[in-house]
């Protein structure tokens, strides 16, 4: 209740980041909302031990941020930290790859077979420090599986410091109800590549019931789930079916992808889709996946990831040309990454009208397929200049 003494204090599920300009980040909702000038003094106000003056508030924004539990009228103790002026562009998207061990084999994975790299919590913690200084909004947490980590409760014992959006990223089968409990992360996202049978013919025997399970544990427990789906072969006619059942279980965020012919896919060629197919079945994702983008550019402006050995890429995709190593920082190599400029794709000379919304799709895909000759490009420069068909045929550019 609000009296004429009541101060206004930022929430734990809000945090104060200096992007490209000042924004207040809601973590629960994963929601960025630019300040203004006014805006930006009453919320450094709010994050101070002396809460905001109400009197200076703009009225409707703040009943709004209280309304969305961004403000309280209590005080409450938590870390806040530094509010510095991120890098041009901002990292604001991690994915943190802490191991490639994994107890499973999936016939499509990227990785190959798992060489048992993992990060130590000493690099762990040095690199979630600089994410959080750089004005970091998001860190996926992956492997390989997250949960093989030999030291994975020392890490999961770092996570609630952090005032950023953390995200475990698993194929379930080893959570169970405690774990789930146990866990200080915003998100779960599973792998789920088709209903029983198209998962399994990729996963393995036993595995749909298993990640099932605990994605309705996860659901039970009232944590936010989103899933991820590899579209291949053997799940083509099952999307209609798994849109159905993730809607009908509330799934937020739906990303469905096509894999890349690398690692164990090299082995599997079998499941891969031709562009026509693949590109079609891109329509059932929904929410707001790992890759949002800048104005004019593509190939997630805003994202690096960090590998198991160290090396910091600009994605998973891009391990053999890593732009630095965690020794060195995160800082150092994110000035390296080049973000990919929209209008140097081929896809800007053809005036291609899904330009903004496709952003040149899949920069890694768009470029294999170049040096396959399978695509038109010149097979130059680590992202290339063709096109990425599957987004083509999805945005109906190619029929
Ligand atoms: S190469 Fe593809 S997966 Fe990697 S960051 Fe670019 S668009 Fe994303
Ligand atoms: S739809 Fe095709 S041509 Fe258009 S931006 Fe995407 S990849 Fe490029």
């Amino acid at each position: 209740m609000m009296n004429a003494s009541s101060r206004y204090y930022l929430s734990g599920s809000a945090a104060l980041k200096w992007l490209e300009s000042p924004c207040l980040y809601d973590i629960r909702e994963d929601e960025l909302y630019e300040l203004d000038e006014e805006g930006l003094a009453f919320i450094k106000e709010c994050s101070g031990t002396g809460g905001g003056d109400p009197r200076k508030a703009d009225k409707a924004f703040a009943e709004y941020c209280i309304s969305e539990g961004l403000l309280t009228l209590m005080k409450i103790d938590v870390r806040r930290p530094p509010v510095l002026r991120s890098q041009v562009p901002s990292l604001r998207y991690l994915e943190l790859q802490i191991t490639d061990r994994c107890n499973l084999r999936c016939r499509h994975c990227y990785l190959g077979p798992p060489l048992n790299r993992e990060l130590s919590i000493l690099e762990l913690k040095s690199i979630l420090d600089e994410f959080e200084t750089m004005q970091g909004l998001r860190l996926l947490i992956t492997g390989g599986e997250p949960l093989m980590h030999g030291r994975f409760s020392e890490m999961n014992e770092l996570l609630p410091g952090y005032a950023f959006r953390k995200i475990l990223f698993t194929n379930g089968v080893l959570l169970n109800r405690e774990l789930i409990k146990s866990l200080n992360v915003d998100e779960l996202q599973f792998s789920i590549d088709g209903m029983e049978r198209g998962h399994e013919a990729i996963r393995g025997k036993g595995t749909y019931r298993h990640v099932m399970d605990a994605l309705k544990s996860a659901l039970d427990a009232g944590m936010a789930v989103s899933v991820a789906t590899m579209v291949h072969s053997e799940n083509l006619s099952e999307f209609g079916e798994m849109e159905t059942l993730f809607l009908s279980l509330g799934i937020g965020d739906w990303t469905v992808d096509v894999p890349c012919r690398e690692g164990n896919m090299k082995n599997n060629g079998a499941f891969c889709v031709p562009p026509d197919t693949g590109g079609q079945l891109l329509k059932y994702g929904y929410g707001k996946g790992l890759h949002g983008s800048g104005e004019g550019f593509g190939c997630g402006l805003h994202l690096a990831a960090v590998l198991a050995n160290g090396d910091i890429c600009k994605c998973a995709f891009y391990a053999v040309s890593p732009a630095g190593h965690i020794r060195d920082g995160l800082a150092a190599a994110w000035t390296r990454i080049k973000p990919v400029n929209l209008s140097e794709l081929e896809c800007a000379d053809f005036s291609c009208p899904e330009l903004n919304e496709c952003r040149g799709g899949c920069r890694y895909r768009a470029s294999m397929l170049e040096k396959s000759g399978k695509g038109p490009g010149a097979g130059t420069g680590l992202y290339g200049v063709g096109r990425d068909f599957y987004k083509c045929f999805y945005y109906g550019i190619m029929k």
